[in-house]
């Protein structure tokens, strides 16, 4: 035989090769995807059910059963006059989400949280993910839902229409803490002298971060929206002591410092001082 002989490929041979070939592509395809869903982080504006541990906590024990989001799904609530099956507030994160897929969160401005009762996202949660102890009164062991804390709402006093002078109270009325997280306060419109502003304004104790007042805003994007607590809020050092203390106003007693103020004899001065006379220093 001259040459060399091609070599024959058997039944058989062929059977193993093209095993072998499905399973290597099915060992990349694994790999591949658990190497996606692992880098498939959560965006840090990701918000997630009521009494959720912090967001590291939670992935390590969340085990992605969906209970929350199907008991969320199921309460009666979620029923229209004709029995209709409304959506839940809670979905199970997919790809293209931008949360780590499989992990329950909430988009406000599609379905808010209702604030229910009863909690039964939480109380359906089989590992302590969503930590039912979060929202129980230590006191009373009751369950209390003022207790959670998903995010807190921020306004945005650009697009806030009532910023503008305009009247507008829908988050306010829609806010199922009314008047406790969320108050109209009054601002005097220094522009006319004649007309006032009544702002919303968030208090960041008291708001669950439900998302009803997102839902309720009149803007074409919402100028009232529920970010994460560790996105929306500071923290201040716990070397800073919050006002005087009685050391300090000895101090101010001591070095007789209750007369100086922040303003030095040139800012006392008018703006309009400067202009007309040369009495800028320079
Ligand atoms: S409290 Fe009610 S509405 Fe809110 S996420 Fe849980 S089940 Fe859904
Ligand atoms: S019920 Fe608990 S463990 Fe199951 S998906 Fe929801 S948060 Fe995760
Ligand atoms: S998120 Fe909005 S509606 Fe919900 S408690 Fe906070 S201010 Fe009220």
């Amino acid at each position: 035989m001259g040459g060399k002989e091609k070599e024959k490929i058997t039944p058989r041979r062929r059977f193993f090769t093209d095993l072998a070939h499905h399973i290597g592509l099915g060992a990349m395809g694994v790999l591949l995807w658990a190497g996606y869903t692992s880098k498939a982080k959560s965006s840090p504006l990701t918000l997630r059910p009521p009494a959720a541990l912090d967001e590291e906590d939670f992935l390590k024990t969340c085990i992605k059963c969906g209970l929350c989001a199907e008991a969320c799904q199921n309460r009666p609530q979620n029923k229209d006059v004709n029995g209709k099956q409304l959506p839940g507030t809670l979905k199970m994160a997919k790809a293209g989400d931008n949360v780590t897929i499989g992990t329950p969160f909430f988009i406000p401005r599609d379905v808010p949280c209702y604030m229910c009762d009863d909690i039964p996202c939480t109380k359906a949660c089989p590992t302590e993910a969503l930590d039912i102890t979060r929202v129980t009164n230590p006191k009373t062991k009751e369950l209390d839902i003022k207790m959670m804390r998903m995010g807190v709402a921020v306004v945005d006093v650009h697009s806030c229409i009532a910023f503008w002078g305009l009247q507008c109270d829908a988050c306010y009325r829609a806010c199922p803490l009314l008047d406790e997280a969320i108050k109209l306060v009054y601002n005097r419109n220094s522009r006319t002298g004649k007309h006032a502003f009544l702002e919303p304004k968030v208090d960041p104790d008291v708001c669950t971060g439900c998302g009803l007042c997102e839902k309720a805003c009149v803007t074409e994007k919402p100028a009232i929206f529920v970010l994460p607590r560790e996105v929306a809020l500071g923290k201040v050092g716990a070397h800073y002591v919050r006002g005087w203390d009685k050391k300090d106003q000895q101090r101010v007693k001591e070095r007789n410092l209750n007369d100086i103020t922040t303003h030095d004899e040139r800012s006392k001065k008018k703006p309009i001082d400067y202009l007309n006379s040369n009495s800028l220093g320079l």
